[in-house]
Parts: C-alpha cells; structure tokens; sequence
C-alpha cells in the first residue's frame, strides 16, 4: 500500500462544493491535484470556486498571495477519467448516490494503481457497499470532509467492513497533512455527524411546515438557545437540500421511522429548489 510519503498526486472525483473544496485545500497543503467531473461546464465551476476561495483567504491575509498563486497552479481541471491514473490517492466527493458512486469506484480501480487508497465522502452510504464495487475493498476508507472544506477542521475517518488499519492510519495522516483534525467512525448509517445531524435539521423543516413558528424565529431560536452557528433550515440550505433529502432517505431506510425525511424536504427538491446552490431553498440568495 502506498504510504504517506508516497503521495505526492491526489485524484479528486466530481468538482462540486466539496470536490472543489477538497482540491483547493490538498493544493494549498503542497499536493498537485488532479480534480475530474463528467462536464467541462462543472470542471470550470469547480475551478472557478476555487479561485474565488483562495481570492478571499488571499484579501482576509490568510493566505499569501505567491502560495495562491502555486496552489492554483498544481490543480489541473479535466474530464478525462484516465487522467486519475497518476493519482497516489483518491478522494470521490461525486453524488450521493449508490450506484454512481460503484460506478466511479469500479471504474477507479481499473485506472489506478492497486496499491493505491480509495476514499469517500460519503454523509451516509456504506463504505463496505461502496468497496464492494473494486477488488481492493480493503483500501478502501471513508475520509469525511465537512462544508466549506477550506473552513471546517474536522474530517470524519470511516471505517469499512475489510478496511485495513494501514488504509485508516493514512486517511488519518493525509487529512492531518491537509491541516485537518479527525475522528473515526464505525461503518453504520450516518457515521457520527450525519447520524445526530439529519433528525435535527428534519425537525427543524417540520417544525416550519407545521408552522411552528417563521423560518427565521426557528433559525434563530436554534442559534440564540443552543449557540450553534447556523439554524436548521439556514444549514440545510447550505448543504443542499438534495443532498439533506439523500442523507435523510439513507438513513430512513437503514433506521426506520425515526429518520424519515421530511415532507417539505422533498417537495423543495422536486421543485428544484436546493438550496444556496440554485439561489432559493428555504430561503432566496441572490
Ligand atoms: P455537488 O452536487 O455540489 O457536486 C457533485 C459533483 O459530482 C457534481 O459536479 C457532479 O457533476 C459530479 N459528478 C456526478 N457524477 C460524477 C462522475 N461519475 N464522475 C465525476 N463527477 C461526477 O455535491 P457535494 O455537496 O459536493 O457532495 C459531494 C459528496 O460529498 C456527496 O457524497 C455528499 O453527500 C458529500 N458531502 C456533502 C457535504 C455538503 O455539505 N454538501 C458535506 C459532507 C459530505
């Protein structure tokens, strides 16, 4: 297996919000970066929240300017799968979707070399389902960044079903490289944050559908009564709203009733409506 010292390329699958995230960070810690989403209308958003990113972490003096300036220079943005053949270690921050994401692992464990660690950032899949799809399912580990990556310390390390204690000691020392802090998780429905996190964000959506109270008393109730930095409803809005309803459907089906998401959940996300990333959710973004 590949060992830290090893790695000197990062493959990182999809060029969303946390993909993005995900490259940026790896490249501001001295990694070179291969970032790959299927559109090159995606690469180029994903390039393009990186740069704003680093943009404001350059005008808040929180990063030089000539490290910027390297950092963006070691991402290369592509839709090429086979341009993951170079990478030392892999993150997929794709769709949280199952059969998606066994596509994508199936297909990496062709392209890469098989001494190569997979991760995922999976909210909630298995990781033992998701390394069933290679036949190294013992380098296979969940590595959980949080949203925004460049912000957010914390790194969910998970443990699958075959993972190797090699395999989960170097997911802990790549996320430390990256300047991140982690905890491990068992291989179960949600690991640790998502578990706790999606009843009470569903809640919160009940609460407001129920009308309870305004989406912004149940906001700031949240925030004023239990000093976390964002309510329910502003939080699912940054996450996505797609993304909370596949979390919560996860969980639902792995958990039972105690889980199951929540109705308005479900109709913003037929409606298209996602959150932040469209410009509406439970709130409007300009
Ligand atoms: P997103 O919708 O912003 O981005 C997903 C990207 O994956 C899209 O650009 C899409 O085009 C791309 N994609 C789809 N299929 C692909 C493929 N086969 N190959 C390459 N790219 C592909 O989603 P996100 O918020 O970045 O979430 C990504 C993953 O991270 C999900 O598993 C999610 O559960 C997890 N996650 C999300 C958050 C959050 O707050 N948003 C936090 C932690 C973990």
């Amino acid at each position: 297996m590949r060992t830290l010292s090893n790695v000197d390329t990062v493959g990182v699958v999809g060029a969303g919000n946390m993909g993005s995230g995900i490259a940026q960070v790896a490249a501001t810690s001295g990694y070179d970066v291969i970032m790959r989403d299927i559109e090159t209308a995606y690469v180029d958003a994903g390039m393009d929240t990186i740069e704003s990113s680093l943009d404001r972490l350059v005008s808040s003096d929180r990063l030089p300017s000539e490290e910027a300036e390297e950092a963006r220079e070691r991402i290369t943005g592509t839709t090429e799968l086979d341009a993951l053949a170079d990478a030392d270690l892999v993150v997929e921050a794709v769709v949280e979707n199952m059969d998606v994401k066994t596509d994508v692992f199936a297909d990496l464990d062709e392209i890469t070399d098989d001494d190569v660690v997979l991760g995922t950032n999976t909210s909630t899949l298995s990781i033992t389902s998701i390394a069933s799809a290679t036949s190294r399912p013992e380098l296979v580990a969940g590595i959980h960044f949080m949203n925004p990556v460049p912000i957010m310390e914390g790194v969910e390390i998970v443990v699958g079903e075959q993972t190797t204690p090699e395999a989960v000691d170097l997911a802990h020392e790549f996320s430390e490289a990256l300047g991140k802090t982690t905890w491990e998780s068992d291989d179960k429905p949600g690991f640790v944050v998502n578990r706790v996190l999606m009843p009470w964000i569903n809640e919160g959506i009940r609460a407001y559908d129920e009308g309870v109270a305004t989406r912004e008393d149940i906001d700031d109730g949240l925030k004023l009564g239990t000093n976390v930095p964002m309510g329910p409803l502003e939080l699912a809005d940054h996450i996505g709203l797609d993304i909370c309803l596949d979390a919560s459907t996860t969980l639902y089906e792995e958990l039972g009733d105690r889980y199951k998401p929540a109705y308005l959940l479900k109709r913003k996300v037929e409606a298209g409506e996602l959150g932040r990333k469209t410009g509406s959710g439970f709130y409007d973004y300009e």
